[in-house]
């Protein structure tokens, strides 16, 4: 039995504190649930930020790692193995016509695409057009290519070269090009901006636009892709393809693991000495991934997150109809987010005292990412916890003046 007192206490003494902490130490998950070291269900509508999209431990993915795990875990990248050769397959059938670099994070996928486009254009073009709002990770080139400037504090001088326009305003991309100008980088549905989608027209417009310059179009679709929004990738509602996509969360089914897919245009550009990831691709990464791809493919779990995502919205069209806190909902598939007139915290609390994991992002947003393996019972349960923490998320603004952030009383 683990002291889960102990455990806190140790982390408070050793790990650097750079998140803000949930006081619950988790020990074990199945599925959509996950259990504490005091024994607590959860019912995980978040998937560790879109991360275990097959579920907890989902059994395909700990076979596969177990088993790869006996024979090779990693070898260097100079030489070939299989896994690897089928992953990048399997992603390029998947996605567009191109080549895959693998890396161990999403940052790490950022840092290839943005250090791709740059040789692509060099010598004379390098900068990238970003959008206001975007999240591209924490490494120094992911974060200048951030539009959030709350992550950007402290940390200067960022990296030169990115300028930020915002999402859905084809024009001001239109003024942002310059002669320097290499590519057009967005998400299609901003995550962690607070779940805004590109609009179609938009979407459609940039591809012009970027074939029209010579622009290269990259796709961040490390929390959109694998299946999270109904298609396998988000770009595939849209019916327009990028020449630079980027990967990793869910790809691993919670293995690390990281990818950067390029078309023809740039599949070539990293010859050898120019990019390298000591433990990008390794076997058990792959293993993982591969089983990933398998479990989502033989379970139908796409179109079930087209399915239940259909039915997840309806009920949060329900739930907006019968809450004046709530002023929007939005997203796709299995990534929704829910707006509220005031901070979500208190909100996000109830739901954790009430066994329901859910995230709170840009302070008034719920989002909420369940793994693809979601059903409709699921979704009436947690809509019944989240009908219960609105309701007293109302009383309390009737009540009260603002008393959120007190994590003390999470549970
Ligand atoms: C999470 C995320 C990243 C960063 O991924 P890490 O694995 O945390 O480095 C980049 N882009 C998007 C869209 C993300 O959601």
């Amino acid at each position: 039995m683990i002291d889960f007192r102990k455990t806190i206490r140790l982390y408070h003494d050793y790990v650097m504190p750079s998140y803000k902490k949930i006081p619950v130490v988790m020990e074990r998950g199945r599925n959509l649930r996950l259990t504490d070291a005091e024994g607590r269900e959860y019912l995980d509508f978040f998937s560790g930020f879109a991360v275990s999209a097959a579920g907890h431990c989902h059994k395909r993915v700990v076979e596969a790692i177990k088993r790869q795990a006996e024979r090779l875990i990693h070898v260097p990248n100079t030489y070939y193995h299989e896994g690897q050769a089928r992953l990048a397959e399997k992603i390029i059938r998947h996605a567009f016509p191109g080549k895959v670099f693998f890396g161990n994070s999403g940052a790490e996928a950022v840092e290839g695409a943005i250090k791709l486009a740059r040789r692509w254009g060099s010598p004379d073009r390098f900068e990238i057009i970003a959008m206001a709002n975007s999240f591209h990770g924490r490494t120094m080139g992911a974060l200048s290519a951030t539009g959030q400037p709350k992550f950007h504090e402290g940390v200067g001088p960022l990296l030169p070269g990115f300028v930020h326009v915002p999402l859905n305003d084809l024009e001001a991309v239109e003024r942002a090009v310059t002669p320097r100008t290499v590519a057009v980088m967005l998400e299609l549905i901003q995550g962690e901006g607070g779940v805004h989608a590109a609009s179609s027209t938009y979407v459609k417009h940039l591809r012009e636009l970027c074939s029209a310059r010579n622009l290269l179009l990259i796709f961040d679709e490390i929390q959109t892709g694998m299946g999270r929004t109904g298609k396998m990738f988000c770009f595939k509602h849209y019916g327009v393809e990028p020449d630079i996509m980027t990967l990793a969360k869910a790809l691993g089914g919670g293995f690390p693991i990281g990818a950067l897919v390029g078309n023809a245009k740039v599949a070539d550009l990293f010859q050898p000495g120019t990019h390298a990831s000591t433990f990008g691709g390794s076997p058990l990464a792959c293993a993982a991934a591969l089983a990933v791809f398998e479990a989502l493919e033989k379970e139908g779990l796409v179109q079930n997150a087209f399915i239940a995502g259909s039915y997840l919205e309806r009920k949060l069209g329900e739930l907006k109809r019968n809450f004046d806190c709530v002023k929007e909902t939005r997203g796709m598939g299995l990534l929704r987010g829910i707006e509220l007139d005031r901070s979500a915290q208190d909100v996000i609390d109830s739901c954790l005292e009430q066994g329901l994991i859910v995230n709170v992002t840009q302070d008034r947003v719920v989002r909420m990412a369940p793994p693809l393996t979601v059903q409709e019972k699921d979704i009436d349960l947690a809509m019944g916890i989240l009908n219960e923490a609105l309701k007293k998320h109302e009383r309390n603004s009737k009540e009260t003046v603002e008393s959120h952030g007190n994590k003390e009383t999470a549970r």
